[in-house]
């Protein structure tokens, strides 16, 4: 009953915690012994996680926690309904959150080169050209729009762009992308590319050379660290010819920024005024998802260029999710208990 009512309150905003696995056995275990007790059971994944961090405990509730031991597959079952509802005509925002090395990337996009490591990108799109094949026997005909970009600093980038490789990086960094909104409520970024697709293949390609143009810095956490949200969309118009039928919706898959703090990072210049700008926008997209929660009359959604692009699928009928992804080491402790903070606030 009480459980209910949470969920009624939240609308349409789930909460996934996502641990990974200890990558090696150094630094894995406090003196206080193990860091996070995971749920006991991996097949009746649990709700809560418990942390221990300097003789404190601090426990945490979320709509579902996923052991270090959860596969891809595990991970993917639990989010079919909602990317299937994209092809419904729903609007639909899926994030990973969480400090970089916490597995947001492995999470969304996995490891495409093994099949079973695949993340939730590939097995998203999959399923969906599959369901919307399977549904052209009922008179449903799709057309797919795929885009991708990244907020760096405030700013947009084109991943897409099919001058990016060629032009230098100053033009790159001079062209100014704004976001326009319409009446009917869709986003537009003028001049962005976006492609239509029509397969699988199509998509991996795109997404490849998405990889290879997002910008990647260099900090003491993480050389491969991700200093840019990365965004991938996808809209969906669907016609049936025998009922006239009419959807449009939206899948968005966004893997986050890492959303560690300043002092870890050793931040300075350059990179201080990058993690002030992705500092900003992920408390703005706390803020944001926090006033869709509580049904807040003013969301404030201008506060930054994430939520501003975002805003036709956040809140209304639209459905989100954001994964907090959590790193199990001890020297993670601090940073993990601010990540399920955040994660705690927004659910
Ligand atoms: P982030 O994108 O948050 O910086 P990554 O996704 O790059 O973190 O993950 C950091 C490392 O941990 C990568 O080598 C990744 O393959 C590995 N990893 C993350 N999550 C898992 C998982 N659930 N199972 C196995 N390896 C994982
Ligand atoms: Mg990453």
């Amino acid at each position: 009953k009480l459980h209910n009512t949470i969920l009624e309150l939240k609308g349409n905003i789930r909460v996934f915690c996502r641990v990974r696995p200890v990558l090696s056995d150094v630094d894995a275990r406090g003196a206080d012994g193990s860091v996070i007790s995971y749920p006991t059971s991996v097949e009746s994944l649990g709700r809560g996680i418990d942390l221990m961090y300097s003789a404190q405990k601090y426990c945490f509730t979320f709509d579902k926690v996923f052991a270090h031991k959860s596969s891809q597959e595990e991970v993917f079952v639990e989010i079919s309904q909602l990317v299937q509802s994209a092809l419904d005509g729903y609007k639909v925002c899926i994030f990973a959150y969480g400090q970089t090395g916490s597995g947001k990337t492995y999470t969304m996009m996995g490891k495409p080169e093994a099949p079973e490591q695949k993340g939730l990108i590939p097995r998203s799109l999959e399923q969906i050209f599959e369901t919307s094949q399977s549904l052209q026997c009922q008179g449903w005909t799709y057309k797919m729009q795929a885009s991708m970009l990244e907020i760096y600093n405030e700013t947009i980038r084109d991943l897409l762009s099919p001058n990016r490789s060629t032009s230098s990086c100053l033009t790159l960094l001079n062209k100014q992308y704004t976001i326009k909104h319409d009446s009917a409520g869709n986003t537009h970024v003028p001049d962005l590319t976006v492609v239509d697709v029509c397969s699988i293949k199509e998509i991996s390609f795109l997404l490849d050379q998405a990889a290879r143009s997002r910008s990647v810095g260099k900090t003491q956490m993480n050389e491969q660290s991700s200093r840019s949200h990365f965004v991938f969309t996808l809209r969906i118009s669907g016609v049936n010819v025998a009922t006239e039928q009419q959807v449009q919706g939206v899948l968005n898959l966004i893997d986050l920024a890492g959303s560690e703090r300043l002092a870890k990072s050793g931040s300075t210049g350059d990179r201080l005024k990058e993690t002030q700008a992705i500092n900003k926008s992920l408390s703005s997209l706390s803020d944001v998802i926090f006033a869709i929660a509580k049904k807040e009359d003013h969301v404030p959604y201008r506060n930054s260029k994430l939520t501003y692009l975002l805003q036709p699928c956040l809140g209304g009928d639209s459905k989100t999710l954001m994964f907090v992804n959590i790193s199990p080491e001890v020297s993670s402790a601090s940073e993990s208990i601010c990540s399920l903070r955040f994660a705690a606030r927004v659910n």
